[in-house]
């Protein structure tokens, strides 16, 4: 069975290849690439390569592979950027702060005495997303 897509949803063409991305991982049911509008140095995200907009829709077994991708990706995060610790976030719904309706799981890097995670709002884009190669490279080698 294919799986779910939806047109004009950012994750379905950065995983069609439509949209570039700064990919660090991929396997036959996700893809793990850097957060364009990151809260920390690192910040990136597991998605699930079928469109399923929230833990509601998501099959578990789905929502299990994404769980594996963010613990494989997350782990070399950590390894990568020498952070002191790592949120893994995953929102669902508007009040939840989700604003890509593809389900995704966000790693983010994590410094003692760094204020804690901004506002989702706040968060601005990259002013040139090349600028996240060197890191990306990293958590790359660090996947081994
Ligand atoms: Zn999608």
């Amino acid at each position: 069975m294919p799986l779910p897509r939806a047109d004009g949803c950012v994750f379905c063409r950065i995983i069609e290849g439509t949209l570039p991305s700064i990919k660090l991982y991929e396997d036959a049911e996700t893809i793990a690439f850097m957060d364009i509008k990151p809260f920390s140095e690192g910040h990136c995200l597991a998605v699930t390569k079928g469109h399923w907009p929230d833990i509601s829709s998501i099959p578990a077994e789905a929502m299990a592979a994404a769980a594996r991708t963010a613990h494989r990706v997350g782990n070399a995060v950590l390894k990568a950027t020498g952070a002191d610790g790592l949120n893994l976030l995953q929102a669902n719904g508007t009040a939840a702060n989700q604003t890509v309706f593809h389900l995704h799981i966000h790693m983010i890097p994590r410094r003692h005495g760094d204020g804690g995670i901004k506002s989702w709002a706040a968060a601005q884009p990259v002013e040139d997303p090349k600028s996240l190669e060197p890191i990306a490279a990293a958590i790359r080698a660090a996947l081994g």
